[in-house]
């Protein structure tokens, strides 16, 4: 049985780590019991791996059970340009000796594999990466309850407030205070539901029913393209960075609204006074681009993305009848400026009829579902 599960994306690739319980109903002799313990052993005794490399702790699931084995799923991202690194290090520290596949996904399971199978004589299982990912998000969804929320007032500073929304046969639970409780919806995502993935480009999908589902729309203005205006606008070198600058920063500086434009609001088709009208439009005369700051570029980038991908997956939705829009992908990491208003556009234009879900562990489900693919 493979122990992990690994999506190699355009910017990040993510790894899950499958730890058993129990090694001894895991491996077939002492040697491979040993070697189980060694990986384990220096990756959960760390939380970072070189310079780049992170284990999520916050979002470990203990007590997951997998193809009838038990165990904990633990969370590590580094990445995708570091990828021969870790080729090297799993070969230094003899990882590579078992006799199990390794499930890869994303576009980065065709483009290194032959590095991996020559380096590491690794065989590596392949899975399809929209496969993975819708497997990954209904596998964690059926095994953690609190893993979909939803924003209440979400524009509003002092009345938002994270509400989780049930997926009703969720198995585990948490405590986490971070929630509101009171207010859980009876039921979660049933079908049809529409997936908008937020990684380096945007894929939105409808999905009918298990193992059914298809592409419908996407984007290439996503998450490569947020970090990308920040490198070129406000030099920011991460993409933590760019969302430190966007928290302190205010797109009205930047952008020109609805209510520059008229005065007020265009109120005969139903556009609000802060409706962002034209992204960038108030900084086209080089007097205007004097007093400019990184912040409120940022925050504009951020925005801008945001409404657009907000755009696409509600028009998917209507098109579709669907009411349900579940957000993931790493772009929404760190980033709950985004949701707030991927949450109020889909709130706004489905005058309160379409939902926009998110899901606590964002970007990992293709890696979690190429290897609890190879179970199903
Ligand atoms: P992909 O599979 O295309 O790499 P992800 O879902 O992993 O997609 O998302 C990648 C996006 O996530 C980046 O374009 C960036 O906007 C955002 N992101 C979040 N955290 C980081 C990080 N630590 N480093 C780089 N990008 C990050």
């Amino acid at each position: 049985m493979p122990w992990f599960g690994l999506d190699i994306g355009g910017t990040l690739s993510k790894l899950v780590y499958f730890e058993p319980n129990d090694y001894r109903d895991f491996f077939n002799n002492e040697e491979e019991v040993q070697r189980g313990k060694n990986i384990r052993y220096y990756l959960l005794n760390n939380k970072a791996y070189g310079k780049t490399g992170i284990r999520d702790e916050h979002l470990q699931m203990d007590n997951v059970v997998i193809n009838n084995s038990t165990g904990t799923l633990h969370f590590i991202r580094f990445p995708t340009e570091r990828m021969t690194h870790f080729i090297q290090l799993v070969k230094s520290k003899g990882f590579a000796q078992f006799r199990s596949t390794v499930c890869a996904t994303g576009g980065g399971a065709i483009k290194f594999a032959a590095e991996m199978e020559n380096e590491l004589g690794m065989q590596l299982h392949k899975a399809d990466e929209l496969e993975s990912l819708i497997s990954g998000i209904e596998f964690i969804a059926e095994n953690f309850v609190d893993e979909c929320y939803y924003y209440d007032n979400p524009l509003d500073s002092e009345k938002c407030r994270k509400v989780i929304w049930r997926w009703s046969s969720a198995r585990c639970s948490t405590t986490d205070s971070q929630y509101t409780n009171e207010n859980r919806a009876e039921s979660g995502l049933q079908y049809p539901y529409v997936v908008c993935n937020i990684g380096s480009g945007v894929s939105v999908l409808v999905v009918h029913g298990h193992n059914k589902f298809q592409r419908v729309s996407g984007s290439s203005i996503g998450g490569g393209f947020f970090q990308g205006m920040c490198s070129l606008l406000c030099n920011s070198n991460s993409f933590e960075d760019s969302i430190e600058l966007a928290t302190k920063g205010d797109n009205k500086n930047v952008d020109k609204l609805v209510g520059d434009i008229y005065g007020s609001a265009y109120e005969s088709i139903g556009l609000p006074y802060d409706t962002v009208a034209a992204s960038l439009g108030k900084i086209s005369d080089p007097s205007d681009r004097e007093h400019i700051r990184p912040e409120d570029l940022a925050r504009s980038a951020l925005v801008t993305v945001a409404n657009n991908i907000g755009s696409i997956a509600f028009n998917v939705a209507k098109q579709h009848g669907i009411d349900r829009i579940a957000f993931v992908g790493n772009f929404l990491r760190v980033n709950p400026i985004a949701a707030r208003h991927l949450a109020h556009a889909m709130n706004f234009w489905s005058k309160g009829t379409k939902k926009a879900l998110f899901l606590v562990h964002e970007g990992y489900f293709g890696s979690v579902g190429c290897f609890q693919q190879l179970h199903d």
